[in-house]
């Protein structure tokens, strides 16, 4: 296979809002998108056939776990109260660098199958140094992209419920940071607690480390908070902290304030539908954060309690956007008239997953939409004959009607990592039995 691939026949959807959308084929050369054209010639390169598939920017995991990958479904009837008793203190007091290694190389794999190139994976089960090297030995040995948010002990995490203020030491991060060296697929972020789990010094000495290290961090915000209410945020604001090497996740308790000041000082957010309403941390504030001028991704967060398909995400988002949105026009005695005040739409649900998820990790330079010039992370979704004739269509299409089973190609940093519906160069009935194994050995940690 040569590094020069045409993406042939397929309806391009780039999100980038302008003339690369419609049947055209797309030209990767050494990684990166080098045309969007018709009738590209293939002059000896691989070809895709695109034809009857939308043919779009890879999907982005703005925030997952991926090692609660090998737990697929086991807490779809638990809140996240629940988990600090049964599963973290079980399995995260047990588990080890090996399952570590397991479960998130089953998890990179699962993403890949379903055209999620790229994944923010919030490790915070690492227990010992060797925990996170295991979790970085299973990224590099497979094709996906990743920001890796290195994170605390499960241990530490369940200190956020407590109030105790454990300081983290981050000196193995920066080890991590040194290996990671110039590897184009995969950089570090730290994943931090909260304010009110770390304190005003803890945070302090937490964003310190990671502005020397010149990396971002992120950190669950007030997803256990009740509310909507100043909290966590305000907190922040008020010592001066906020800023634009920041994402969170949830933020289901923030106040519209809140929202607002960070939409001021360039904060980026996230919202896991799925997990927030099956786990109950409350309602995804989508809605709330638009209306601040917020452009929130949509992830999947904790696939233990939720499907990992970021389609699904993006429908479960627009499902409790304009929930949100037309419960306030109905509580107000009148019906839901204009489609104005559905609020967000098919395409904003998209961008979510593509280009705003690009934007929450940090990486809008070079990935989230199709542009030459760009990083070759795109993917061919199959529209099952329902040919869209617009850019609108094609959003409404993905968002209306597919499902990850529907992706037929994917294509990784140039590399074609999905083709024909199948994983291709990956041994994916060892990676199945071995998830097998690793995910009885997880589930005997807390049964
Ligand atoms: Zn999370």
């Amino acid at each position: 296979m040569t590094d020069r691939i045409v993406v042939r026949g397929g309806f391009v959807l780039s999100m980038s809002s302008g003339p690369n959308d419609g049947r055209l084929d797309v030209l990767i050369e050494g990684g990166r998108i080098s045309a969007i054209d018709t009738c590209i010639p293939s002059d000896g390169a691989t070809v895709i056939n695109a034809e009857g598939c939308i043919v779009m920017p890879g999907l982005i995991d703005a925030h997952r776990h991926l090692w609660y990958t090998a737990l697929r479904a086991e807490t779809m009837d638990h809140t996240i109260s629940d988990l600090a008793k049964g599963l973290w203190p079980g399995v995260g007091g047990n588990i080890t660098p090996d399952d570590i290694y397991s479960a998130t190389r089953a998890g990179i794999v699962d993403a890949l199958n379903m055209g999620i190139t790229t994944v923010m994976d919030y490790c915070h089960a690492v227990n010992t140094d060797e925990h996170a090297e295991r979790a970085i030995d299973a990224h590099l040995g497979l094709p996906g992209r990743a920001l890796f948010a290195y994170g605390p002990s499960i241990a530490q995490k369940m200190k956020e419920f407590s109030g105790e203020t454990p300081v983290t030491a981050w000196s193995h991060a920066v080890e991590v940071q040194k290996r990671l060296g110039e590897c184009t697929r995969m950089s570090l972020a730290l994943a931090v607690q909260g304010p009110f789990a770390s304190g005003r010094s803890g945070f302090e000495h937490d964003l310190g480390t990671a502005r020397d290290m010149g990396v971002p961090i992120t950190a669950h915000i007030a997803s256990v908070a009740g509310g909507p209410t100043d909290g966590e945020i305000r907190s922040l604001d008020e010592w001066g902290l906020l800023g634009p090497d920041m994402q969170f996740i949830h933020c289901t308790g923030s106040s519209d304030h809140e929202f607002a000041r960070l939409r001021e000082c360039g904060v980026q957010v996230a919202v896991s539908p799925m997990a927030e309403l099956f786990l109950g941390m409350g309602v995804p504030p989508l809605t709330r954060m638009r209306r601040a001028g917020l452009t929130p991704a949509i992830s999947a967060d904790a696939v233990i309690g939720s499907s990992g398909d970021l389609f699904e995400e993006a429908r479960a988002g627009l499902m409790a956007a304009r929930g949100a949105a037309i419960s306030e026009v109905i509580s107000r005695g009148s019906p839901v008239s204009n489609k104005d005040q559905l609020e967000m739409t098919t395409m904003d649900a998209v961008a979510s997953i593509t280009s705003r998820a690009a934007a929450a990790v940090f990486m809008s330079d070079s990935i989230g939409t199709l542009e030459v010039g760009k990083k070759a992370d795109l993917i061919a979704v199959s529209h099952r004959g329902f040919e869209p004739a617009t850019a609108e269509e094609a959003a409404s299409l993905l968002v209306g009607t597919c499902a990850a089973s529907d992706v037929n190609a994917v294509v990784v940093d140039g590399v074609v990592v999905k083709e024909h519906g199948r994983l291709v160069d990956i041994d994916t009935q060892s990676i199945r039995d071995e998830l097998a194994k690793t995910r009885r050995k997880m589930k005997s940690y807390f049964s």
